[in-house]
């Protein structure tokens, strides 16, 4: 098989580790897997595997036909749909064994004909809208929503969850609220009691920063992928051990050249050399994910130094400043994302020179490259 210049590198090191560091932090809580988005750019598949042998309760992704690829993929863990349970994707979730989150009871007669249809008491989790104000049903309507459930006979409440909106901030004030909102509400329901219900809250942030939000499973995502929800500051803020990355991205040179002072590079000329300089050619642009963003502001590593991104970041090419490292050759490892040597390139690097967050670059650069999982 013939491989791309550009690679990504996944550690399964690093992911036990990260998993074992949550395991810790989680104490009494069982952990569900967030696997949406392929991984977060990780491999949707090999990341279940992983995190099901080293003891996660759970995994969490968005649609259903994610939940059916890891069923053909042999995983038998509980698989929570927590985006697309819709009348269309419920007969796949009925044969596949997945749980659906309901949101409202605009669905569920369909749901209750289709249980009843299968001849099985269906199992599902109800997704309130504690105060993140996306998706689920208000606190103040959340019993008409229980009962609503409990009249379909071959229904059953096997679980309640909320989401945090600014759990990132480890100051913020909101997420006590939705803490306190999701409590009280489920509280006030008998059946939603301790030991006859699945409650479940906390997403990373959740679980590093909002202390109680445990309950009963936690939903993890971004920290067992190695980052902090909160960028730098949480990685600079955290004790020992710390969460270790395990995404990196890799290219390599194709062309060195000498180019006088006075030169326009690529595109709309967006850098001029102010000196001779060597630039160094690179196979790797907005098609790979290394978006046009990075342009003239992003670093990567090679040969253990940090060099520039000079000039447009194209579809396929990117130029970097090499000038005075006299060592560079042709075929030289290229690092944009990760570890070389001492120095170290994280996703809230790219992220800032992105002007976006980690998460989102995680899933560029793993979803639009060769991925190959390393020990
Ligand atoms: C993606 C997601 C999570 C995981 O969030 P992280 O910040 O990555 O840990 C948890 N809960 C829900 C509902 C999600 O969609």
């Amino acid at each position: 098989m013939m491989n791309s210049l550009n690679r990504v590198e996944i550690s399964r090191g690093a992911l036990v580790h990260n998993f074992h560091l949550c395991r810790r932090l989680a104490g009494e809580a069982d952990i569900m897997v967030m696997v949406k988005a392929d991984g977060y750019g990780h491999g949707m598949i090999s990341c279940a595997r992983i995190f099901a042998e080293q003891g996660a309760a759970a995994l969490g992704v968005a649609e259903a036909v994610e939940g059916l690829r890891l069923r053909q993929a042999g995983l038998t863990l509980p698989v929570f749909v927590l985006v697309g349970s819709l009348p269309q994707s419920l007969p796949v979730m009925l044969d596949a064994n997945l749980t659906p989150v309901i949101t409202d009871a605009t669905n569920l007669g369909e749901f209750s004909r289709l249980a009843e249809e299968t001849g099985v008491k269906v199992g599902v989790h109800l997704k309130m809208d504690a105060g993140m104000g996306r998706q689920g049903t208000l606190p103040g309507d959340f019993l008409s929503l229980v009962q609503r459930v409990q009249a379909h006979a071959n229904l059953r409440i096997d679980g309640v969850m909320a989401h945090f909106p600014m759990a990132d901030d480890p100051g913020s004030l909101n997420s006590w609220e939705v803490l306190h909102i999701f409590r009280e509400t489920t509280a006030a329901l008998d059946i939603l009691a301790p030991g006859k219900c699945c409650l479940h809250l906390a997403n990373s942030g959740g679980l590093f920063y909002v202390a109680g939000s445990r309950f009963n499973m936690v939903r993890l995502g971004l920290a067992l992928y190695g980052c902090y929800p909160d960028g730098h500051a949480g990685r600079k803020a955290a004790s020992l051990p710390l969460l270790r990355p395990a995404m990196r991205f890799t290219t390599q040179v194709i062309q060195l050249r000498r180019i006088p002072a006075g030169h326009g590079l690529g595109y709309s000329h967006l850098f001029t050399t102010s000196r001779p300089s060597t630039i160094a050619v690179l196979p790797v642009g907005y098609g790979a994910g290394y978006l046009r963003s990075l342009s003239n502001t992003a670093q990567v590593l090679i040969r253990g130094h940090r060099a520039p991104v000079v000039g447009r970041v194209s579809m396929n090419l990117t130029l970097i400043d090499v000038t005075g490292l006299e060592d560079v050759e042709v075929g030289d490892e290229v690092v944009l994302l990760g570890r070389q040597g001492d120095d170290e390139i994280t996703a809230d690097d790219v992220a800032d020179w992105m002007g976006t967050i980690s998460y989102e670059v995680l899933c560029l650069f793993g979803n639009l490259n060769n991925r190959v999982l390393v020990e």
